[in-house]
């Protein structure tokens, strides 16, 4: 996943695996040919943010490692609260929004630091998560996003955790006294993650091993239907990144909010 001389660029959100991962990232990069920064997105989400940006700042300074903070309200000119108060309704769920967000304020952050790489702390559970949650929705393109990025991706997206069950991280975390925050987002239990993680760990509590078997199907179905559904890419003509259509996700996302809001606004 690290190659050679990497400005390797860890994704902190201030939860168990991301700094994790940064523990484990920093005591690689002191005997590995590799430099390590890290970047937090600030979402603007009042009395939860700002407990976890503190957690980071504190870690981060403990273990030598530079830090930046990239929120959305000077990225996107809309914090997460502002963009809820505006969507078109109450489906388009609070993580589907952020999630979108956050993964150009990661970009952003990424290619403004200079990294070559953005590890995230993403972990085998919430791969099975997401599968689920997209084989419900019928989108079946987004599985096919689920397959490893190819080595030429600039920044290239790494989930060093992929493999490593969740509570094998908690476990990592406290063995190695890592703080994190426990306070869970308050828009978490909105959506049907929360369930289908329960469903999950009921299945493996009762049959070791169905969330590693569940894995490598993913890789080899999401790697099928990434070669069998493939699309031109093109430039978006708002903001130049690859997208499918006309305009990428986020702009699409940005401009109808935007709309929506100077609506309310007159
Ligand atoms: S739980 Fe949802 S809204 Fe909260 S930080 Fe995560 S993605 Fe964003």
């Amino acid at each position: 996943m690290i190659v050679r001389g990497d400005l390797v660029c860890a994704a902190v959100s201030g939860g168990k695996d991301s700094l994790s991962l940064l523990h484990v990232l920093k005591k690689m990069s002191e005997s590995h040919n590799f430099r390590l920064k890290a970047i937090t997105i600030d979402e603007g989400i009042p009395g939860y943010r700002e407990e976890a940006l503190k957690i980071v700042s504190d870690f981060c300074t403990k273990l030598g490692v530079e830090y930046k903070v990239f929120q959305y309200k000077e990225l996107f000119d809309l914090t997460l609260e502002e963009s809820l108060e505006v969507r078109a309704n109450e489906k388009i769920s609070s993580c589907s929004i952020c999630g979108t967000l956050r993964r150009r304020a990661m970009d952003y952050g990424a290619k403004e630091i200079g990294a070559d790489v953005i590890a995230t702390g993403h972990n085998l559970d919430d791969t099975l998560q997401t599968f689920i949650i997209n084989t419900l929705s019928g989108d079946y393109n987004k599985i096919g996003w689920m397959y490893p990025q190819a080595l030429t991706a600039t920044p290239r997206k790494i989930k060093p955790f992929c493999e490593i069950y969740e509570n094998e991280i908690v476990f990592y975390a406290f063995t190695n006294g890592i703080p994190f925050q426990s306070e869970p987002c308050p828009h978490m239990s909105e959506g049907i993650r929360t369930e289908i993680r329960d469903f999950l760990n009921n299945l493996e509590n009762n049959h070791s091993g169905v969330k590693n078997s569940m894995n490598r199907s993913i890789y080899k179905i999401s790697q099928i239907i990434k070669n069998s559904d493939y699309k031109q890419k093109r430039i978006c003509l708002t903001c130049g990144n690859e997208c499918t259509g006309e305009i990428c996700s986020v702009c699409g996302l940005l401009l109808k909010l935007k709309q929506k809001k100077s609506q309310m606004c007159k």
